[in-house]
């Protein structure tokens, strides 16, 4: 691939403008005791920074040839590289001295609702985190019940954190230029009672589901895993769309599509006693 493909399909949009970069790490204000891991390093803009305030710092990039620049740059005892996808990163076998992570970075644009997603099911290992994303990411990622916006990304990732959209960078202070305006946003995990994993999947499905064609009707969109009975149950209206259901619902009705399936399978069982 050549070379200025292989740079545009990573997103190598390298931060620039040094008075962006000083807001960024004093939000995320990174201090001795942490550890911190930063996706997509680049040329080291960020990570300059961050080891300055002596921080355990991780980073995991993709990109062999800035790896190598990176190694040259810092020795391996100030930053522990991982040269690999962050999508496919094991963030728990991180470790750290208080059992949490800060993640931080300036992401590739391709690969930020999928990350977000990912990082999702790590939620209780992390303290908080730190991106800069695309605008129109970040006006997902906070949007209200019922807007435009609401969409799967927002559930899922609404469900685990609270999420703050804080400023915004204009294409600018990158080199290249994003043919799009970023925002920076910083992320807590939402205090967590413990997830059934039966749940989790149901959940998901159903979210999935129910945003795959957000013009129909949820009594349409979820035919073939829900019936009347259970949107009764769960006390919503079957004939509204997936974009006017809160978290509360989504989970309310995945609670009632469990029960339903274990009523099934128990009325099953009893046939043979
Ligand atoms: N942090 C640097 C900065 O602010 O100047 C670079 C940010 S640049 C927008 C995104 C970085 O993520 C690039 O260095 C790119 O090579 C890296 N990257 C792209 N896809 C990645 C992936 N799947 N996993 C890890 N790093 C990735």
């Amino acid at each position: 691939m050549a070379a200025s493909r292989r740079r545009k399909k990573l997103g190598q949009h390298f931060l620039i403008d040094p008075q962006v970069i000083d807001n960024i790490v004093t939000l995320i204000d990174p201090q001795a005791n942490q550890t911190i891991i930063e996706i997509g390093p680049g040329l080291g803009a960020l990570t300059h920074h961050l080891l300055d305030a002596n921080a355990q710092l991780h980073a995991v990039e993709i990109d062999s040839n800035l790896v190598r620049k990176l190694q040259h740059k810092y020795s391996a005892d100030a930053l522990t590289l991982h040269h690999g996808d962050a999508l496919e990163f094991d963030f728990s076998a991180v470790t750290s001295t208080n059992g949490k992570l800060r993640i931080v970075g300036n992401l590739p644009y391709s690969i930020s609702t999928p990350l977000l997603l990912r990082l999702a099911e790590y939620s209780a290992i992390i303290e908080d985190m730190c991106f800069m994303v695309q605008y129109e990411v970040a006006a997902r990622l906070t949007a209200e019940c019922g807007s435009t916006n609401y969409s799967r990304l927002t559930v899922n990732v609404a469900r685990k954190f609270s999420t703050e959209s804080i400023f915004e960078v204009e294409p600018d202070a990158f080199s290249p230029p994003p043919e799009v305006r970023s925002s920076i946003i910083v992320m807590h995990p939402k205090p967590q009672t413990s997830i059934d994993p039966v749940h989790e999947t149901v959940f998901s499905d159903l979210v999935r589901m129910a945003f795959g064609n957000r013009r129909k009707t949820l009594r349409n969109s979820l035919r073939s895993i829900t019936d009347e009975a259970m949107f009764q149950k769960a006390g919503i209206d079957a004939g509204l769309r997936a974009q006017n259901l809160s978290i509360k619902d989504f989970s309310a009705l995945a609670e009632c599509i469990i029960s339903n399936a274990s009523n099934k399978k128990e009325n099953q069982l009893g046939t043979y006693d």
